[in-house]
């Protein structure tokens, strides 16, 4: 994470660093990773000191995950000492990522011990840090830095002692290597947080460039067994192709090589985590072999590899902090997240990992669920952004009146509209792919961090297709919106229906999440597994009937309630004048709750506007061949 100056103060920056790098603290931390199974990390800092007031901190605020997640609650067993003795520390009263210190006099080095308890909670995701077989290491969870410190300044020489065996992949450069354990090169305690590294008993690596070709592109896969880590020939294709449409929507690539490192655990993971030049995906032990995990699942790889370009190289300026104690703003997360959402389901169609109707049908599933998001009616868009660390940890109940990470879902539509809307403005000349390649492009080379804001973000629209993007742009996200925006599908040749074929991405959701969607009917979903309503949408026809989410559904019409029994019911109720009867256990009592409701199933769909141009369509087309070699500049 370098922050580049303007052209004019570069040379002074750089004289800036040289005379910098002589004083740079240089920390070295060696990890202890051989106790996967109980999720006991332990790690030894050795760090030069002076004597005196000495203040350290254990990062707070995450990268990517845009909120104070660092989970101090697991730092555990800190010692700190110094010439053979140790030295008492008193955690800040008010800051509890700060551990005071007193250095003795003439100590010049001191050494911090800490064990780091990984079983919940490591980076942002609710799972796990490691199991009997696989291990996913985030360093920021084994390091304690100088507080006041930038974290591009700090040196950092790291090393992990690995279960006997056990092969790895990370985007860091291996100095040496000794049976399980490894030494890296020396890189910025910036580098080193954003270069996780994963590790198994079951590991494959798969090239996606050529020999010789530069930068070199890896997928490094960990998982539970040599069956879960098994990649088809297709999802290889399709990740080769990523590589190229990347290389042809951005013009340059700002990383030195770049390792998709997937954990395919159904223990640890759970999350996508973005690099700049790696990313850290966790879809589930099953992704690469179950047909609805691998559906619901292919965009996760495209949305992180687009984030080295949007979100690590072009980042907003309030997320662009000095170290990781400094508070993060997430006002264009819309941006941040939503560009990225619309960009990567854009590459996972035009790569084959979704054909174009499972695209469509991702997109009416969103569009539907945002249009249903009572909240609209009291929050904006801009404000689920701002309150990202309220909403992350939110639970289901009440969501779509709370409103959730609105700003992905709902970025994906502003982004299509602006797609749709440059597309129109210039006979479709022009579209946001050449808005991507002003702003993430430029030179390629290693990784450096080009901050925006607003207006940087409007300039460059401008640039590709003058228009009062601002008012348009502000609009969508600061003002109370009462339906979800549908001007980028509608300008794109297609319209948002409702009819009782079930949404082949909201089918797959179901039965790899375990849930029951009736959102659109009766305006609900429940857990397949005990019936406990997920969300109830205020307004709908079961909240005007007094259902809630927590409650819990027992029977439908009499008889014990299951998905097929409810959507027989819809069904029936069509040509009926009878309400639908619910028995729905709440608080440990039961209750009949009568709906009167009879438009049967409902479910979300694209169609086609016939006398309309399919810009979606050609938005969805790939922009390289379908063979041949992956450079593309
Ligand atoms: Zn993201």
């Amino acid at each position: 994470m370098r922050r580049i100056a303007p052209l004019v103060f570069l040379w002074f920056s750089c004289i800036a660093l040289v005379a910098q790098t002589s004083t740079k603290p240089s920390i070295r931390v060696d990890v202890d990773a051989t106790d996967p199974g109980r999720n006991f990390f332990h790690s030894k800092l050795t760090m030069p000191v002076s004597p005196g007031p000495l203040t350290l901190a254990y990062p707070e605020w995450i990268p990517g995950n845009h909120r104070p997640s660092g989970p101090i609650v697991n730092m555990t067993g800190l010692h700190i000492e110094g010439g053979g003795h140790a030295i008492e520390w008193r955690r800040d009263l008010k800051e509890m990522y700060a551990i005071h210190l007193q250095v003795p006099a003439g100590l010049s080095e001191i050494t911090v011990s800490l064990d780091q308890i990984t079983n919940t909670g490591v980076a942002g995701g609710s799972g796990a840090s490691a199991s009997e077989n696989v291990l996913d290491v985030n360093w920021n969870q084994l390091v304690l830095y100088p507080a006041s410190a930038n974290s591009d300044d700090v040196q950092m020489k790291a090393s992990i002692h690995l279960p006997d065996g056990w092969k790895f992949g990370t985007a860091l450069s291996v100095a040496a290597q000794n049976g399980s354990s490894v030494e890296f090169e020396p890189v910025s305690l910036t580098t080193l947080v954003d270069s996780p590294l994963i590790a198994g008993s079951h590991y494959k690596l798969i090239e996606l460039t050529g020999a010789g070709e530069s930068p070199k592109h890896v997928i490094d896969l960990v998982g539970e067994s040599d069956n879960a880590i098994n990649m088809s020939a297709n999802d290889i294709a399709a990740y080769k192709k990523l590589v190229a449409e990347t290389g042809a929507l951005f013009g340059a690539r700002h990383y030195r090589q770049y390792h998709i490192l997937l954990t395919l655990s159904d223990d640890v993971g759970g999350r996508g985590l973005e690099h700049h030049e790696s990313s850290d995906n966790g879809p589930g032990e099953k992704a690469l072999t179950d047909p609805s995990t691998h559906l619901v699942n292919a965009g996760l790889i495209p949305h992180e590899f687009t984030h080295s370009w949007n979100g690590k190289y072009r980042r907003p300026a309030g997320l662009t902090t000095r170290n990781y104690q400094e508070p993060m703003t997430g006002d264009l997360l819309w941006v941040y997240e939503g560009l990225t959402e619309y960009l990567g389901n854009v590459l996972t169609a035009r790569t084959g990992l979704w054909t174009s109707k499972q695209y469509q049908e991702s997109l009416a599933a969103t569009a539907a669920a945002l249009d249903y998001r009572a909240g609209r009616s009291w929050r904006s868009l801009g404000d689920t952004a701002v309150s990202v660390q309220l909403l992350r940890l939110a639970p289901s109940g009440w969501q779509n009146w709370r409103r959730s990470l609105d700003y992905y879902p709902e970025g994906e539509l502003i982004w299509l509209e602006v797609d749709t809307r440059i597309r129109q403005l210039t006979n479709n000349q022009r579209s946001l792919d050449d808005f991507c390649k002003k702003f993430h492009g430029g030179q390629s080379g290693p990784p450096q961090v080009v901050p925006y804001n607003f207006n940087d973000l409007v300039r460059t629209l401008n640039e590709v297709a003058p228009y009062d993007w601002a008012a348009l742009l502000n609009e969508r996200v600061n003002s109370i919106q009462p339906h979800a925006p549908m001007g980028g599908i509608e300008q794109g040749g297609w319209r948002l229906v409702y009819n009782d074929t079930p949404n082949d991405l909201i089918k797959a959701t179901e039965g790899v999440a375990k849930m029951a969607n009736f959102t659109y009917s009766l305006g609900f979903w429940v857990n397949q597994e005990g019936g406990n309503f997920g969300d109830v949408i205020v307004g709908s026809p079961a909240f005007k009937a007094g259902i809630g989410p927590g409650m819990k559904l027992i029977a439908v019409n009499g008889r014990k309630w299951s998905s097929a029994g409810l959507n027989a019911a819809l069904v029936a109720a069509r040509n009926s004048k009878q309400p639908i009867e619910l028995t729905v256990e709440n608080a440990h009592r039961f209750k009949m709750y009568s709906i009167d409701y009879h438009d049967g199933p409902r479910h979300p769909h694209l169609e086609r506007v016939a006398d309309k141009p399919d810009l979606l369509g050609e938005i969805l087309k790939s922009r390289t061949p379908s063979s041949g070699t992956t450079r593309s500049f």
